[in-house]
């Protein structure tokens, strides 16, 4: 059966450094995974290399069971992203940023969806405002609303709690709820234990712990990553 995710020996070099080694790492449908680790852990390199911006040096990569980079363009039609970097246009209003990503992934009934989601985030008075305007919370609330807007399958979220307000986080943990598949990464250990129903711990590019969250000591989690 089709699992969501399954890297098999994944692998990343940039030039000398390897920032992913013979990562193995299997997310079935349903199933909210926190990836965790300290500073240059390789965690952002892995969700780059699953939304389809990097390619793998070595390794096996599947999403769905498409191989990446080969079937990056069916991926990119089953994942919503949210970077690093919210990666919103600043001279565009926050409806026009939604809408032109929607246009692009060809979502329908757009100006409804662009309608609810604006509103759902809290940014539905300020949907004509240009995004350079807005304050990093509101920022990161937008680039949620387009992560979520095409309802995509799978989700991958780079720190989605960076920047939100006690609101915010609260909004977050409710869209992260209901049976969604998301693989998250986060600074904040408890959230990130209690967002999440497993956990995946990366440490110099390779995977050192993979537990049910609840099982995990987030003392534990620290001393790995201090290690
Ligand atoms: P953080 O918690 O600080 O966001 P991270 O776990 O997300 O870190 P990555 O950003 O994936 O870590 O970086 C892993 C390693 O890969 C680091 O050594 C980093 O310097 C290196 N790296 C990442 N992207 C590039 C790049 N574009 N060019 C060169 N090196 C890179």
């Amino acid at each position: 059966m089709s699992v969501a995710i399954r890297a098999r020996g994944v692998g990343r070099a940039f030039g000398a450094i390897w920032a992913l080694r013979g990562v193995d790492l299997t997310v079935a449908w349903g199933e909210r995974v926190a990836l965790l680790g300290p500073n240059g852990a390789g965690k952002t390199t892995l969700l780059r290399l699953l939304a389809t911006l990097l390619r793998p040096t070595a390794g096996d990569l599947r999403v769905a069971d498409l191989p990446l980079p080969g079937a990056a363009d069916r991926v990119r039609g089953l994942i919503g992203y949210l970077g690093h970097q919210p990666g919103l246009l600043p001279d565009l209003t926050a409806w026009e940023n939604l809408w032109l990503a929607g246009q692009l992934a060809g979502v329908p009934d757009l100006a409804d969806r662009c309608a609810v989601w604006l509103a759902r985030v809290g940014l539905w008075e300020r949907r004509a405002d240009r995004v350079r305007t807005f304050s990093r919370g509101m920022q990161q609330r937008l680039a949620l609303a387009r992560a979520f807007l095409a309802d995509p399958p799978l989700l991958l979220l780079d720190e989605p709690d960076a920047g939100l307000d006690a609101q915010g986080l609260d909004l977050l943990e409710d869209l992260l709820a209901g049976g969604r598949t998301v693989l998250l990464t986060t600074h904040h250990l408890e959230r990130g234990l209690a967002l999440a129903s497993r956990a995946v711990v990366l440490v110099r590019g390779q995977v050192v712990a993979d537990a049910p969250a609840a099982a995990l000591d987030p003392a534990a989690v620290r001393a790995w990553c201090a290690a």
